[in-house]
């Protein structure tokens, strides 16, 4: 299959797409269910390093405190010189729990396309598509 774009990769991830061959829905059974294995191509979830989660925590990060340091800073500004510190704790609260939860697959995925784009995959990292999806871990 053709290595496309870093940018086509990221943009397939943040869809919750397979960054490599752009399957829709391609590792999720359900919000948070997801298969091991593309099911579209085959490839894995994980691609055998300890630690590789690592990289989709940082990305769930910046793609959780990003948003959360503009809504603090549009809030200060709007709101000063009295800035509402109890509603501020409120709504940054509030999305400091959803952002992540809505974010879950994408940040993985956004990571992937990253990983595939500096490790582009080999043969090891695909399953035979169709199969039953269980890791053999
Ligand atoms: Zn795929």
């Amino acid at each position: 299959m053709e290595n496309s774009g870093v940018v086509r990769k990221l943009l397939r991830g943040a869809l919750r797409r397979c960054p490599w061959c752009g399957g829709r829905g391609a590792f999720f059974v359900g919000w948070y269910k997801k298969a091991d294995h593309c099911q579209t191509c085959g490839l894995g979830w994980r691609r055998d390093d300890v630690g590789y989660e690592l990289g989709a925590a940082a990305i769930t990060a910046i793609i959780t405190f990003g948003p959360l340091i503009l809504v603090l800073g549009g809030m200060v500004a709007v709101t000063w010189p009295d800035v509402e510190v109890g509603l501020m704790f409120a709504v940054l609260g509030v999305l400091a729990v959803v952002l992540p939860l809505l974010s879950y697959g994408s940040a993985y995925l956004i990571w992937q396309a990253l990983d595939l784009t500096m490790r582009p995959p080999t043969r090891e990292d695909f399953a035979p598509v169709g199969g039953s999806g269980q890791s053999s871990d």
